[in-house]
């Protein structure tokens, strides 16, 4: 039913160039010998105007709406655009070059606009809608019905069912978001950049290493304070020089500052853009029929409601409150036991908690190296942890081109031997590649297309000398699983369409699949098939191990705590109704609701205050939409993962039964039905929040590590670049 969608091709121009079509690789790879940087605009181009064309098609045809000549060929359309944008975005993250740049800063708003003609165009609705309505008479299969569903609500999301009033309303609104959370963004970047800590004298900064404070007589030079020394704030509440300094009113004026950041305290605030923007925000979702901006924002999100990510978040109160409390007292008797005579700050924080750590956990992160050579980690530990999980098996390849010479490939063979897809590995930090670590597809699998995953994992591990030895560092080890799960949910998409494969599910979903497969890094017998000392040949002593996971327990009082705050006062924000917004007419009314926000939480928040405070928080005022009402994705994510962990170890740990079910169940889904639904097909019961309290060391029976990594999740790609 694929093959006729009644669209008529006469007017739909023909693409030139390479990425007019497939290319002639195995698996349809990127031909990297036959691409050239000037082959990007004109592709780009003529990838849209096929697309405008087709779409066109779609409109002008004379048959009556059906699944297939309108929801199947939207998707089936933009094919060209498609193939330029994936080897485009992929080669200008890895290994940009001035013009590459160039390329990205012109077209990534025609892109936009492009995008925004499709999914607002009244006529292509009008087509859609009449689809949508005849549903229920339609014999569809679920994923057909979840693609209609999606292209039914994403253009309902965008204002295609308002009157033009409404429409008129919302554009004025959205204008004035983007100017509003623009100087948000610049009037939090010059509280941050323009208002340094300046100090008087360099014994006040003491402890801080000669290059620190050379750069504080920089900066105070420069700031018109010769002969004094000045402190730039960093983005966070908590400042990293902060455990450094020994003067403790230094402490507290850094902190301070950091603390009252465009709160008012100088004449530096953006408390009323913020009631502001909350208010339009409201507004906008009541034009659309929601109570909140967070109800109207979170409609395609696993949680769905602001209710139940709040009461997520509620269930973690009282045990990190408790932890909370016996980390102060903890760093309290160290204070003590130091001769000080104060109760512990935030401004002391870090100091004395990092003073406890390295008297309890003495790590040498360089001696855990020397265990992990990156060969190994990639060979004997992620490809050995996907055979026994999956029956999968790799193999090595050097007949395909790459963009960089340090790109490694591999075909990926199923569990019975036939082909699954290529997977394309790039480890090495370099100039040209941006921070961070990611995964995403050259070629997106799909029976509609017949195509199969092509895959690649973006590591930025510092690249050793020519002749030495290539040691990873645990943290990077744990993110290559991480990415390497990601590449998993990729190549067992079983979907037959492109919109809905593999890694195409929600942002509090996606990072769900990668972060479970981290559990593996440290599971002993993949730790002892590939964890061996690149001298000896030694397995690495499984007390070392249990030294890293123990340390990363620590501290989560406040590591975790920050986190939390930070993401439950984006929730409270968003939950605003426009009428209680709109009350917020004050700076000091704005104060008390985030006063009151935080005290009713039940945390200690003058000992752990919120990561971002609201007149700073990025995440969610500095764009239109940004990450509001989203930042609880890290953590609800993290809750799916340390459940499905339990369920692993519970039921035996690293088997093919338990990577099957695992497969069957989540990473061969997509997007293509209800995630709680999938969470309850794989652990027959709905998500609990026990393991991960346990895991972060806020319950007795934790014995796992916790990292820290998080993710920023793009449209295209699954990214891991920070929080
Ligand atoms: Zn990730």
């Amino acid at each position: 039913m694929d093959g006729d969608t009644g669209v008529t091709a006469v007017n739909i121009p023909e693409g030139t160039g390479y990425f007019a079509s497939d290319s002639d690789l195995p698996f349809l790879a990127p031909d990297f010998t036959k691409i050239s940087e000037d082959d990007y605009i004109p592709a780009f181009e003529q990838g849209m105007a096929i697309q405008k064309a087709e779409v066109q098609a779609i409109i002008d045809n004379p048959a009556a709406p059906t699944f297939d000549n309108t929801i199947v060929a939207l998707e089936k359309s933009g094919r060209m655009l498609g193939r330029v944008g994936r080897v485009f975005f992929a080669v200008s993250g890895s290994n940009t070059t001035d013009r590459l740049d160039e390329i990205n800063t012109e077209i990534s708003p025609r892109l936009s606009a492009h995008g925004d003609s499709i999914t607002l165009n009244p006529e292509l609705f009008a087509r859609v809608k009449a689809v949508y309505d005849n549903r229920a008479a339609m014999s569809m299969t679920p994923e057909d019905a979840t693609l209609l569903e999606n292209t039914y609500d994403s253009m309902v999301h965008a204002g295609a069912l308002l009157t033009d009033a409404q429409v008129e309303r919302v554009k004025e609104i959205n204008t004035e978001l983007s100017t509003l959370t623009t100087e948000f963004g610049q009037t939090a970047r010059a509280a941050m950049s323009e208002q340094p800590l300046i100090v008087d004298t360099r014994e006040e900064l003491a402890g801080l290493s000669d290059s620190d404070i050379k750069a504080a007589a920089d900066l105070a030079t420069e700031k018109g304070y010769p002969g004094k020394f000045a402190i730039a704030l960093q983005n966070t509440t908590q400042q990293p020089l902060l455990p450094s300094l020994e003067n403790r009113a230094t402490r507290e004026k850094l902190f301070k500052l950091s603390y009252n950041r465009a709160d008012g305290t100088t004449d530096i605030d953006t408390r009323m853009l913020i009631a502001r923007i909350a208010e339009l925000r409201a507004e906008k979702a009541a034009i659309f029929g929601e109570d909140d901006w967070a109800s109207y924002t979170m409609y395609d999100r696993m949680a769905k409601t602001p209710d139940t990510a709040l009461d997520f978040m509620g269930q973690m109160v009282p045990a990190l409150a408790a932890t909370q409390r016996r980390e102060a007292a903890l760093l309290n008797e160290m204070i003590e036991a130091e001769g000080g005579d104060f109760d512990v700050q935030p401004w002391d924080w870090y100091r004395y908690a990092n003073k406890v750590k390295a008297e309890r956990y003495e790590l040498d992160e360089d001696a855990v190296m020397e265990y992990f050579q990156l060969d190994k980690v990639l060979e004997d530990g992620i490809f050995y942890m996907a055979e026994k999980l999956y029956g999968l098996t790799f193999e090595r390849r050097t007949d395909l081109p790459v963009y960089h010479p340090d790109v490694w490939t591999y075909t990926v063979f199923d569990a019975d031997g036939s082909e699954l897809g290529l997977f394309y590995f790039d480890p090495f930090q370099r100039p040209s590649k941006r921070g961070g670590a990611w995964m995403s597809n050259f070629v997106d699998q799909s029976y509609l297309w017949g195509t199969k995953p092509v895959i690649y994992n973006v590591l930025n591990i510092p690249k050793a000398p020519a002749g030495e030895p290539q040691l990873v560092s645990f943290d990077w080890v744990n993110t290559a699983f991480h990415e390497f799960g990601h590449a998993l949910h990729g190549f067992f998409a079983d979907q037959k369409y492109e919109s809905l494969s593999g890694t195409a599910t929600a942002r509090d979903f996606v990072e769900y699949p990668s972060q479970v497969h981290e559990m593996w890094a440290t599971y002993p017998s993949v730790l002892s098939n590939y964890a061996k000392h690149y001298q000896t040949g030694e397995t690495i002593p499984a007390e070392l191990i249990d030294k890293i996971e123990a340390a990363a327990q620590f501290n989560q009082g406040y590591d975790f705590g920050e986190v939390v705050t930070a993401a439950l006062l984006d929730m409270k924000w968003a939950a605003l109704s426009p009428a209680e917004a709109a009350a917020l007419d004050t700076p000091a009314k704005v104060d008390a609701f985030e006063r009151q926000s935080l005290t009713e939480l039940g945390l200690e928040i003058d000992l752990v205050p919120p990561r971002y405070r609201s007149t700073y928080f990025n995440h969610i005022f500095s764009s239109p939409a940004g990450y509001s009402a989203g930042y609880y994705s890290y953590l609800w994510t993290e809750m799916l993962d340390r459940d499905s962990r339990k369920w692993f170890l519970d039921n035996g740990g690293l088997t093919r039964a338990n990577g099957d079910h695992y497969r069957k169940t989540v990473l061969s889904r997509g997007g293509t039905m209800d995630y709680f639904k999938m969470f309850e097909n794989f652990a027959g019961r709905q998500p609990d929040v026990t393991p991960m309290l346990q895991a972060r060391g806020l319950l007795a029976g934790g014995d796992e590590a916790v990292d820290s990594e998080v993710a920023d999740d793009g449209p295209a790609e699954v990214g891991d670049s920070g929080q």
